[in-house]
């Protein structure tokens, strides 16, 4: 039979390993902090240490990296863990490259940590190939780091078009793939150096685990083996049993993904009729500015994120969000329960995020249900104070 790539069935099988000791065909937990040395052998080359890596690891690892069509993946304690690993493979001076809506947390640990430790960092305001050359430093550029759709204002960013004006100044190109998953994107097939996975999200998809994961292309063993030793060294490893939930978790990512992304995208037509809502950022719809790229770099639907702006500003869209009720107010995402959220109120006073805007995180409910639920919210009356 010839090698196996569709991601349904990698993920359905998980690889299909099975416990060469008992047959079993569920992974097993191994928890053994210290591995049985040989007295012969003191030097370093067998499994010491569960902070090195655990034998646990292994299968979620695999699946991870197949799915993405890397040559490695390291999982970590969270997906802050997993990214700020990154970045600590930089050196003090260098410089990089981010969109200027990128996730928050690791806007402000760049603008916290990242500077404290020399890093100089340029937040875009647009991100397409030109204006990411136009902020290349040539020979200070480490890095380009990207996220597509970018949240919580869902841009679609050309990873081909981008990588290739960063490879041209020697600077490798990281992308957070949360959003998108390699159900719907895999970044390493148009360019990408380096994939990053809060595993919090969809790829767990149960709401009750962090953890994160980092991906290498093809070509990066060395920077694997550097992201390694960060993983060991500042001790941001994964429990053994948030590793088992995860590759469990992981058994319904396709499903789940293209659910979610099905619902979103009729839930996003629906609130474009709206009269009380003033704009929808759903990259499926044809009126998305990054549609088309959307259409050539995502497969399997368009993510099941989507935001939208109220009619009446900051207030509006609070009074909207209390009013859900089936729908519940939470940060986060990738769950099966679909979550509303006012997103500039979390991200603090830096927020670029527009005041009138709301996340939600379309989950698996039925879609009738959730749409029922937000013209409920927005049919109430909104007091207007802009
Ligand atoms: N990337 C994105 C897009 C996120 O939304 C988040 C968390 O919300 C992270 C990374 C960080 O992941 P974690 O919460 O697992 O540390």
């Amino acid at each position: 039979m010839n090698k196996i790539t569709n991601p349904e069935t990698l993920t359905a099988t998980a690889l299909s390993w099975v416990d060469r000791e008992t047959d079993a065909m569920a992974a097993p937990i191994r928890p053994s902090t210290s591995f049985l040395r040989d007295p012969e052998q003191l030097d370093r080359t067998g499994r010491i240490f569960s902070r090195d890596d655990n034998p646990t690891y292994l299968q979620p690892e695999a699946l991870i990296n197949q799915l993405e069509g890397g040559a490695g993946c390291l999982l970590f304690a969270s997906g802050m863990s997993a990214m700020t690993a990154v970045f600590h493979t930089l050196n003090p001076g260098d410089h990089v490259i981010l969109p200027k809506n990128v996730y928050s947390g690791l806007r402000q640990w760049l603008n916290q940590h990242g500077k404290r430790w020399g890093l100089e960092a340029s937040f875009l305001s647009s991100y397409d190939s030109e204006s990411v050359s136009n902020a290349l430093l040539p020979g200070r550029t480490k890095l380009v780091w990207m996220e597509t759709p970018s949240n919580p204002t869902w841009e679609v960013s050309d990873i081909a078009a981008i990588s290739a004006a960063a490879h041209a100044a020697g600077a490798l190109v990281a992308i957070d793939n949360t959003v998108a998953t390699p159900i719907l994107t895999q970044p390493i097939a148009h360019g990408a150096d380096v994939v990053l996975h809060s595993g919090s999200k969809y790829l767990n998809g149960h709401g009750d685990l962090i953890a994160g994961a980092l991906v290498v292309a093809p070509g990066q063993e060395e920077l694997l083996k550097a992201i390694q030793g960060i993983r060991n060294d500042y001790g941001g490893v994964l429990g053994t049993f948030e590793t088992w939930l995860l590759l469990r978790g992981m058994r319904t990512l396709s499903l789940r993904v293209k659910a979610a992304s099905a619902s979103a995208l009729k839930l996003a037509r629906f609130l474009s009729t709206h009269e009380k809502v003033t704009l929808v950022r759903y990259p499926g719809l044809e009126s998305h500015a990054g549609h088309d790229i959307a259409r050539r770099q995502m497969q399997n639907g368009f993510g099941g994120m989507l935001s939208f702006q109220v009619k009446g500003g900051e207030a509006a869209a609070k009074i909207v969000a209390a009013r859900t009720q089936l729908i519940r107010q939470a940060i986060s995402f990738g769950s099966p329960d679909t979550v509303i959220e006012h997103r500039a109120s979390m991200e603090g006073a830096d927020s670029p995020t527009p005041r009138d805007l709301l996340r939600v995180s379309v989950g698996l409910e039925h879609i009738d249900d959730l749409i029922a639920d937000l013209r409920q919210a927005l049919d109430g009356e909104v007091e207007n104070n802009d």
